[in-house]
């Protein structure tokens, strides 16, 4: 049995899910609490996460927010930007692309009377930088736009994107879920981007844990936003709630080996996506076509049309041996919205499946597809 949906969770790194437990057994201290031991361990971990995980973004410690993972970076960062700012503009811009934590908060906005500019993607899901450019005004407050399209793997221009930002002087939020652990992403080589987005569990860490990245000034002061949780002030009073500690630490851990695997991971996940795309190409010939068949895109998501075979029933077909899935919570009622955006036919997208891998993924694994 070979695991590819590794766009939908990542298996915990060993050492991520050891450095967890004392967290959950001894150290189970509050960091927010002072003065005894117990707090201060679970206060000294949690930075040590910090520390870590900025080091894998390359930004400051300070600019690291911990929450539970991307879905609430993405509303935290957006209904944060409209709320704060909505005096100077009520115009945000984002793609048909993006995932629904993006895509249903801003339309949620919409119904809170924000002006939604949802760009048209190419056939690969990304967007058009010079479009993008067209469309800014001085009524917009925020661009959202993922780096890496979680169904399709392709990547968006983010240094076009954020020379954009940049020139036009607009915020840049980026969800860099699928990304991280498969790009280098240094956070210093995009000065337009404000706001990042990323989950712990897409890069081996524990699951509901990520974090949000938000730009700090000359004076180190992060960009203002509405927070999202109002309470104890934690986080900086941007993200109240007592921390995950356990799950932050795994988070950590998972950074701190990522940074160190990267380009061990870059590599493999490319050979071993080349390896199973001629596998397929092999065994299905003209039956299959890749709609992710893009030179810039992120290594090890293959996404294949299996012509005229119902994409349900062939993952059905394929669990006992690959785990794989259409890519989207895809139903008979909503297919994909991402390849819909792209220009596929609801019969192609109702035949598509997404395979993604790992960098612990094996060709000996691989070769299972040899013998269906
Ligand atoms: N954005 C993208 C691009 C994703 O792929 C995902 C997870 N599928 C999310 C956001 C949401 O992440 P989480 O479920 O960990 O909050």
């Amino acid at each position: 049995m070979v695991y590819l949906d590794n766009s939908a969770t990542t298996k915990i790194y060993t050492e991520a899910y050891e450095e967890m437990l004392p967290y959950l057994l001894a150290e189970y201290g509050n960091p927010s609490s002072k003065y005894y031991e117990k707090a201060n361990n679970s206060k000294v971990a949690i930075e040590l996460s910090r520390e870590r995980v900025s080091k894998l973004l390359g930004c400051s410690i300070e600019e690291v927010i911990f929450t539970s993972g991307s879905t609430e970076s993405n509303n935290m960062i957006i209904k944060g930007v409209a709320d704060f700012y909505h005096h100077k503009g009520k115009h945000i811009i984002t793609s048909a692309a993006e995932h629904p934590s993006v895509l249903e908060t801003c339309e949620f906005l919409v119904e809170k009377g924000f002006d939604v500019t949802f760009l048209p993607t190419d056939c690969f899901g990304r967007i058009d930088p010079v479009q993008l450019e067209r469309e800014i005004t001085a009524e917009t407050i925020l661009v959202s736009l993922m780096w890496g399209n979680n169904e399709l793997g392709s990547l968006n221009d983010m240094n076009a994107i954020s020379e954009v930002c940049k020139k036009r002087n607009v915020f840049l939020h980026t969800d860099a879920t699928q990304v991280i652990g498969k790009l280098e992403v240094d956070l210093e080589d995009y000065p337009g981007i404000t706001f990042l987005s990323c989950s712990a569990h897409k890069f081996h860490g524990p699951k509901g844990v990520g974090c949000a990245y938000l730009k700090q000034d000359q004076y180190g002061i992060l960009t203002p936003i509405t927070p999202l949780f109002h309470g104890g002030g934690q986080e900086g009073n941007i993200r109240s709630g007592t921390l995950a500690v356990h799950n932050i630490v795994g988070m950590g851990k998972a950074a701190s080996i990522t940074n160190d695997n990267l380009q061990y991971a870059i590599k493999s996940l490319g050979e071993n996506e080349i390896y199973l795309h001629d596998l397929l190409q092999t065994k299905f010939g003209e039956s299959i076509s890749f709609n992710s068949d893009v030179k810039d895109k992120i290594p090890g998501i293959l996404n294949v049309q299996f012509k005229g075979v119902n994409n349900e029933l062939l993952l059905k077909q394929l669990a006992p041996y690959v785990s794989a899935s259409t890519g989207s919570a895809c139903s008979a009622s909503k297919p994909s919205h991402v390849l819909a955006a792209a220009g596929y036919t609801i019969d192609e997208i109702r035949s598509s499946i997404r395979f993604s891998l790992s960098s612990l993924t094996t060709q000996k694994e691989l070769d299972v597809f040899k013998e269906l």
